[in-house]
């Protein structure tokens, strides 16, 4: 219905502009107006302001992504006054007449009573982190063809999106579905690749680390990830670095968020040292997610398990670690997932929790194995890389099954669901040993070591140096 509207509303606007004193037939359309203003006084905390009443059928029903952050909103009416309505699970029903919606996030006063959180807010200095789902309302449908536009005072943002020439973030209606990470204030630095550019901001201080440190690991990091792909996956995208005080190691946690572009953000030991970056797999393993679509509904084992598989094999064909440490890491990251699953099936293992070593491993398993195979099947000519580049042209987001029959395709014959079958209904792991003989990788009482055997080339070929994607 509303995309009816939007639609009937553009054709109007097409056909009156040339008489009219009307805005320009994009401003029509505009929903939504959003101002954030980060304030400092008594203390760090972002006020949002939401014009609503902008078109005709403009929306009425608001959420937070993640409720509980904002207790009450402040709503101003056409007649003058001011309403203050509380947000009940989440949710927010305005009244008629409501002309623009006012709230406050206490930033600080979250980060005082949970804690730093990667959600509810973290920080250094003036310096801020939070997500977009915490804080920012956003239509509880979104129609297509939506506009929104939102500006920020009072600090320097770095939001997933690109703001126009005079700052304002034009987004569509689904951009505030995930808004992803957000950062006020700090530092910027920038990564340019051949083909992609990072926008970095360092929200707090380091110890030792200088900025110029920290872009130049999250510029290495990103070339592992062209290892994998035939380019990097979006050509822009922001990544926010957050010292973790307390922490002397490099990354310490990373999160993707599938904002549109997706949004990364990392917190990093605020005692680490350059050199620290040299063993660290995080900014990679949170970079190679964008090289998989979004799977939806979600399969963490699918999407985890192609990012800690290509966590290894990335940092080994980029020569960041030899070919034996990857299969090594490998290694040692498959029997510490599998102690204590006894004759748990696959299946079980990946139920019992989101995000266990379970679902990273056996996940990881599955995509060697997939890697593999694709490539004995086509003789080492088409492999695991080319499933993601043959998604990646076909969109953004995909399914389970669509995966599978981009595997099947790549292969060119059926393969995706006779090896699930080897996996999924059978004891963890059962798989490992009889495809590591056959690629020669053995493990004895000195560690791992590499020998000739049925698969070998295949197994040098995955990990082969490279600088970006191909087969083999
Ligand atoms: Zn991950």
């Amino acid at each position: 219905m509303r995309a009816v509207f939007a639609v009937m509303l553009l054709g109007l606007s097409l056909v009156s502009c040339h008489a009219s004193v009307r805005p320009h037939p994009s401003e029509d359309l505009t929903a939504l107006r959003y101002r954030l203003t980060y304030v400092r006084v008594p203390e760090h905390a972002v006020e949002v302001e939401v014009e609503v009443a902008l078109v005709r059928g403009a929306p009425r029903e608001f959420l937070f992504s993640q409720p509980g952050a904002v207790t009450a909103v402040t709503v101003h009416t056409e007649a003058g006054g001011d309403d203050t309505l509380a947000v009940r699970e989440g949710r927010v029903s305005l009244p008629r007449g409501a002309r623009m919606l006012r709230y406050r996030y206490a930033l600080d006063a979250s980060i005082r009573e949970q804690g730093p959180d990667f959600f509810q807010g973290s920080g250094d200095g003036d310096a801020r982190h939070v997500a977009g789902r915490v804080y920012l309302i956003r239509p509880l449908t979104v129609s297509p063809g939506m506009r929104v536009e939102l500006s920020v005072s009072g600090a320097d943002a770095l939001l997933p999106w690109q703001p126009d020439a005079d700052g304002v973030y034009r987004l569509r209606g689904e951009d505030l579905v995930d808004s992803g990470f957000h950062g006020f204030g700090g530092r910027r630095c920038q990564v340019r690749l051949p083909d992609a550019v990072l926008d970095v901001a360092i929200l707090g201080r380091f110890t030792h680390l200088s900025d110029a440190a920290v872009c130049t690991w999250l510029g290495k990091a990103a070339e592992e990830v062209r290892t994998v792909r035939r380019a990097f996956p979006h050509p822009r995208i922001t990544v926010r670095v957050i010292p973790a005080p307390g922490h002397p190691g490099p990354s310490v946690f990373g999160m993707v968020r599938w904002s549109s572009p997706p949004s990364i953000s990392i917190s990093v030991g605020q005692d680490a040292v350059a050199a620290d970056f040299a063993r660290d797999w995080v900014a990679v393993h949170e970079m190679l997610h964008l090289t998989h679509p979004v799977f939806i509904p979600r399969v963490p084992w699918l999407s985890e398990g192609l990012a800690t598989y290509y966590t290894e094999v990335a940092r080994a064909r980029s020569g960041r670690q030899d070919a034996l440490q990857a299969w090594t890491e490998l290694v040692g990251g498959f029997a510490r997932a599998h102690e204590g699953q006894d004759s748990r099936t696959m299946q079980e293992a990946v139920s019992q929790d989101g995000f266990s070593l379970a679902v990273y491993w056996t996940g990881a398993l599955f995509a060697l194995h997939l890697d593999v195979e694709l490539r004995r099947i086509t003789g080492n000519t088409r492999g695991l890389d080319d499933v993601l580049e043959w998604l990646a042209r076909r969109g953004s987001s995909s399914t389970f099954g669509a995966f599978g029959a981009a595997v099947d395709a790549i292969a060119g014959q059926p393969l995706f669901n006779a090896l699930l079958e080897r996996h999924l209904p059978r004891p963890a792991f059962a798989e490992q040993a009889g495809l590591l003989e056959a690629l020669g990788v053995q493990n004895g009482p000195n560690g791992v070591s590499l020998v000739p055997a049925r698969d070998s080339l295949l197994r040098d070929s995955v990990v082969g140096r490279r600088s970006h994607g191909e087969t083999p």
